[in-house]
């Protein structure tokens, strides 16, 4: 659970040039005494590290299993060997190109099957691969099953890198390079939006985050990061032919990354060495133990894998690095985020309707699962600066009248408006957009992530850097005003002390605070608080409810859905009782206690 480690911004002087002197340390290798055998490893595993740190990215962070990605790499390979032999086309120039191809590609693969859920976009990606696979093999122009020889070398400002020393430089400056700006790029607000893609998508779709659009990005880079590699791969090998690329390629690069730690940039290093050095020395021992040569490494690495996968999910990096940090641990980074942030600019506000506006109309909203009427044309307003309760008997439709005004469900008739425009049919992220943000009855995060981190995503929508401006750091300032308002509003709930802890860590109390703050960090019109008591003890209960008179004291309109009438009783301006589906009664907490109606359907319910 330590994919935080890798985020970590620079702290003490020697942690802070550590990673730089073992960048240095590597790159120095090919001047030392070191036999051509291991540089020529070594390149073998930046080449492959490259594949896998995109596997990071797509099945470690995003949750998005990918088979394929072997397929990309002899995109990358194959389009700028023709390109440099048949047409004389510098690698220089032809890297793009086939970067080019792989965003096309990876595009029109991505409309296809990242929609798909479940076990079928892993299917997809094996579909994919085979035909990219067969494509090569059967191209007459691509040399069929015996590729493309004579493959030019690449040359640096006229040097030629001929020898696997010199290419060393480029394999690796490649690969350090792309890890560095994924290790940037996740510890930014995109970032937070691509590991928000595991929380749950409606929980990323409630701060405003289109995850489709954020499964595309990672997997056109994963298909950028596999292209790279094979551009590396052809020009080093010199010739390229289809077996390379073949599906059980693609399952190795996988293999790799879930060995190595798929939950972490430099898993995917640690992946890619042990692979390497592995395969070799089992390729060497298995034909004598078992006496004659065959692909017998392929059923060690499934059963290892196997293995990995019942015992260390989280592969084999967490290990290493609880090792080193046992040994070398107070020259390493500090893993908490120093607070960098104080003097940065507020995040912008959003107009706010003025105390006493019409700010929600629903409206007989109704909705149907197959025969269940589970909320049964439902009516009543919110007006700004008002506490409404929502209370009714588990399962009376509370959470579903929710979810239909925030656009998690679709009104099978009815309507919703917000701030005097209809909101129905509208996206969740369209509507948070708008001004209402919410929390969720089975509290939705990352457990990975601090709890700052969380309660930035919340201001995703009131932030714009993108991947690009995230990789080259020039975001900075921006992710100090989104860490401020993470902050602030942390303070605002009373946890301002916990900012540093992983969410996870958390008991069930403060991840509800958490999921207010964070609700809170989109500068909302409206907070819905979906039952945000249950399961509190009754201190952690009484401090809430403390949090909400005072968010209502600063003028905030909050929509509260409580199955503990005791709770809203002190707490809300008005009420609205459900039972089975309908609206029992409205009013006043004073005139909703003295209903015998709601007596009836608590007492009812709760024998
Ligand atoms: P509450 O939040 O008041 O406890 P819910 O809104 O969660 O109640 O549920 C209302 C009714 O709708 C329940 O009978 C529940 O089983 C049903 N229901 C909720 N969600 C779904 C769904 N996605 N599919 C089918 N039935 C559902
Ligand atoms: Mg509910």
């Amino acid at each position: 659970m330590t994919t935080t480690t890798s985020i970590s911004s620079s702290g003490s002087p020697i942690g802070r040039y550590l990673p730089l002197a073992l960048a240095a340390i590597l790159l120095a290798l090919p001047q030392l005494p070191v036999p051509e055998f291991w540089i020529t490893q070594l390149n073998y595993i930046g080449l492959w590290a490259l594949v896998s740190l995109g596997l990071v990215l797509l099945t470690g962070v995003a949750g998005l299993t990918s088979f394929g990605q072997a397929a990309f790499v002899g995109l990358g390979a194959y389009t700028s060997a023709f390109l440099a032999t048949k047409f004389a086309v510098s690698p220089w120039i032809t890297v793009w190109v086939g970067v080019a191809i792989t965003i096309v590609v990876a595009l029109v693969l991505a409309a296809i099957t990242l929609r798909m859920s479940g076990h079928y976009l892993p299917l997809a990606t094996i579909a994919w691969g085979l035909s990219l696979y067969y494509t090569m093999s059967n191209m007459e122009f691509l040399g069929k099953y015996d590729g493309i020889l004579g493959v030019p070398v690449i040359e640096f400002f006229g040097i030629p890198l001929q020898s696997g020393r010199s290419y060393f430089y480029l394999i690796w400056i490649v690969a350090l390079l792309a890890a560095v700006a994924v290790v940037r790029l996740l510890d930014s607000r995109t970032g937070r939006a691509i590991r928000s893609l595991k929380g749950g998508i409606t929980m990323a779709e409630a701060m405003g985050i289109s995850t489709y659009r954020y499964k595309v990005i990672v997997f056109v880079l994963a298909a950028i990061l596999a292209s790279l590699s094979g551009w590396l791969f052809a020009h080093f090998q010199r010739t390229v032919n289809p077996s390379p690329f073949a599906i059980s390629k693609g399952i190795e690069f996988l293999f790799m990354a879930v060995l190595g730690g798929v939950g972490n940039v430099w898993g995917a290093f640690t992946g890619a060495a042990l692979v390497k050095l592995v395969e070799d020395q089992l390729q060497v021992l298995l034909p004598r133990l078992l006496g004659s040569s065959g692909n017998y490494e392929v059923i060690v690495f499934g059963l290892v894998l196997v293995i990995v996968l019942k015992y260390a999910p989280q592969g084999l990096w967490p290990y290493l690095m609880k090792a080193v940090q046992a040994v070398a641990g107070r020259w390493l980074p500090p893993t908490q985020r120093v607070r960098d942030w104080g003097d940065a600019a507020k995040l912008e506000e959003r107009d706010k309707p003025r105390r006493g506006e019409l700010l929600l109309e629903v409206d007989k909203a109704r909705k149907q699962f197959g025969g269940l009427v589970a909320v049964n044309d439902v009516s009543f307003t919110i007006r700004a600066g008002d506490i409404v309760g929502l209370i009714g008997p588990n399962g009376a439709g509370k959470s579903t009248t929710f979810n239909l005004i925030t656009g998690v469900l679709e009104l099978t008739s009815g309507s919703v408006r917000f701030r005097g425009q209809p909101v129905s049919g509208l996206p969740s992220r369209e509507i948070a957009r708008r001004g209402m943000s919410r929390t969720f009855q089975h509290v939705k995060m990352l457990p990975d992530m601090t709890v700052l981190e969380n309660v930035a995503l919340g201001g995703y929508l009131r932030s714009h850097a993108g991947v690009v401006k995230a990789m080259l750091r020039l975001d900075r300032d921006e992710e100090k005003r989104l860490f401020l308002e993470a902050e602030t509003q942390l303070e605002r709930i009373g946890m301002g002390g916990q900012m540093h802890e992983l969410a996870g860590n958390l008991a069930l109390g403060p991840q509800r605070l958490m999921e207010i703050a964070r609700a809170l960090a989109t500068d909302p019109a409206l907070l819905l608080l979906d039952e945000p008591a249950a399961g509190l003890r009754h201190k952690e209960k009484q401090a809430l409810a403390a949090v909400l008179r005072q968010l209502k004291d600063e003028g905030l309109s909050i929509l509260l859905v409580e199955h503990d009438m005791d709770f809203v009783m002190n707490l809300t301006d008005r009420i609205v009782v459900m039972e089975f589906g309908t609206r029992l009664i409205e009013g006043t907490p004073a005139e909703v206690q003295a209903s015998p109606k709601v007596r009836a359907a608590y007492l009812g319910t709760e024998h």
